[in-house]
């Protein structure tokens, strides 16, 4: 097969693209899924099919949950035996390993995403980050010792693993994504079976090749690429998974709410976003700028924090949105591969039609475009490519403002007051992320208090760190992940009484 930008990749991804066959991992054997049913995914910059992966399907669901049954119920597994030390030396070993093979695997994800190769870059040292921040957390989970009343009783906890996890993941940080939840869930003793979105099977196979290199047993993760509608269904479903950890959209995270409810699975969802970005006039107007034209146009807006709503104090707004928009013209729009690029094109044909439709319908509601809103003159038009694009003039009430577009579309609107702007920007159905850009440290706490928001960003935004927990208010979600709280979500409490 034809490997698109061969000549830019280093021999190891060439090697690796002729010779994977994309198979699923399920009990430690690599395998065809079991009704020979096949995903090809294509590279986003060109349209050109890029990789074929197998694609697993509820039989092939049931044969891994097995396997992990087979590991998590047997208490004298090596798995379930193993020291919390020599845990983290294993989640070291894989993070050793994804550090060795740094340039391979954000070749990868520039080309099964598109991103520029920069970023990839970056969401590999961050996910190697990730995992050497749980590495260091099996040897002090700890239960603790309760002051009962009750004479001659001594009562204690211990925080054990919950069992077999299901992982279920979208495909703008194919990488991150895993790491953010294999890390936790290894170090807290699980099992995990993996399902990576239909758009990003192919950093997933690499990754699980080194969980296999750094020596975890048999069946502690698995890989199922396929179909959310099948594989990832069938997963939810399974009867034999303790535990759901969704990312994605909020529509699938409520089927999958539902889906997990026969055997009353552990459930957390990390779902959709339309945070606000609040410039006030006293601000470091520059930077203000420079964060707000990042956070919603890094990853081609296809962030689920991304600042995709700008209210603007009124007397500073035509100064803001001017130069938001004058960066935006800045923007390389064009292929990850292709130096000096700083957006990548969309992730697929499917998600470029939703966007400009967004872009039409947009128009027909009133909006007014300041700048965008077309496909790039210079880039390839096979490519999923679209300008950086932002909207004026828009309502509150506008399906633009209101739905999550994921995409590199911001919609601009002036505000007077903090209890205004407060009240706007909470008017949302999601609550993940919100950004406030001001000098004046009591109105930003202030503001912070009243945004209903899982995080707030005073003077920057977008940052993110193991140690600090993410997640949604509202309808963006529950459970944070990072963090020692998301060790919380991959650990249960069982209380041991004893009569003395
Ligand atoms: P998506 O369509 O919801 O898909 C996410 C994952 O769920 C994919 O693996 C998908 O498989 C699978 N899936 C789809 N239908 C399913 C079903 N019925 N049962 C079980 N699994 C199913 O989301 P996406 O389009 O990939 O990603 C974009 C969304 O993710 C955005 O809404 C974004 O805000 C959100 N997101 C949130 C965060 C966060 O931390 N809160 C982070 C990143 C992204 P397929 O690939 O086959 O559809
Ligand atoms: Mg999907």
């Amino acid at each position: 097969m034809h490997i698109p930008y061969a000549d830019r990749l280093s021999p190891q991804t060439v090697q690796f693209l002729r010779s994977q066959p994309g198979r699923l991992w399920i009990g430690g054997r690599w395998r065809e899924s079991l009704n020979g049913h096949t995903l090809t995914k294509d590279e986003p910059s060109t349209g050109q099919p890029l990789f074929t992966a197998f694609a697993g399907d509820a039989d092939d669901v049931d044969a891994a949950v097995q396997a992990a049954r087979h590991v998590f119920d047997n208490p004298n597994h090596p798995w379930r035996r193993m020291t919390p030390y020599d845990r983290e030396r294993l989640l070291h070993r894989l993070a050793d390993l994804l550090e060795t093979h740094h340039v391979q695997l954000a070749e990868l994800l520039t080309l099964e995403n598109g991103k520029p190769l920069s970023a990839a870059e970056a969401e590999v040292n961050a996910s190697v980050r990730m995992f050497r921040y749980y590495a260091g957390w099996p040897t002090k989970i700890e239960g603790d010792v309760k002051p009962v009343s009750i004479p001659h009783r001594l009562n204690y906890t211990l925080r054990e693993p919950v069992g077999v996890v299901g992982a279920i993941i979208p495909w703008n940080f194919p990488l991150s994504m895993i790491a953010w939840k294999l890390a936790p869930a290894l170090a807290a003793g699980n099992c995990v079976i993996l399902k990576p979105a239909e758009q990003t099977p192919v950093t997933a196979i690499r990754v699980a090749e080194l969980v296999q290199e750094a020596g975890f047993p048999d069946g502690v993760v698995q890989l199922i690429n396929g179909l959310g509608e099948t594989a990832g269904a069938a997963l939810t479903a399974h009867p034999g998974v303790d535990k759901i950890a969704f990312t994605g959209s909020t529509e699938v995270g409520k089927i999958i709410l539902r889906a997990s409810a026969g055997n009353l699975k552990r459930v957390s969802l990390e779902l959709g976003g339309k945070s606000p970005q609040i410039v006030f006039d006293d601000a470091d107007l520059p930077r203000a700028i420079a964060g707000v034209a990042y956070g919603i146009f890094s990853n081609a807006g296809q962030s689920c924090n991304a600042g995709s709503r700008l209210f603007v104090q009124r007397s500073a707004y035509e100064r803001v949105v001017a130069g938001v928009a004058e960066r935006a013209a800045g923007l390389r729009v064009g292929a990850g591969f292709d130096s000096g690029v700083d957006i990548g094109p969309l992730i697929s044909r499917e998600q470029l039609e939703r966007v400009s439709r967004y872009i039409v319908l947009g128009q027909e509601q009133g909006g007014v475009l300041r700048c965008g809103g077309t496909r790039p003159s210079h880039a390839s038009a096979d490519g999923y490519f679209l300008a950086p694009t932002i909207f004026e003039s828009v309502r509150d009430d506008m399906a633009i403002v209101r739905e999550e577009i994921f995409g590199p579309v911001l919609v601009a609107t002036p505000f007077d007051s903090l209890e205004e702007v407060a009240a706007r920007a909470n008017d949302t159905t999601y609550g993940l992320a919100a950004g406030i850009w001001t000098r004046d440290i009591g109105r930003a706490h202030a503001l912070a208090a009243l945004l209903r928001a899982g995080t707030v960003w005073i003077n920057c935004y977008s940052q993110f760190d193991p140690a600090s927990p993410f997640g949604g208010y509202k309808q963006s979600g529950f459970g944070r992940e990072m963090g020692h709280e998301a060790l919380e979500l991959y650990t249960q409490v069982k209380s041991v009484w004893v009569g003395l």
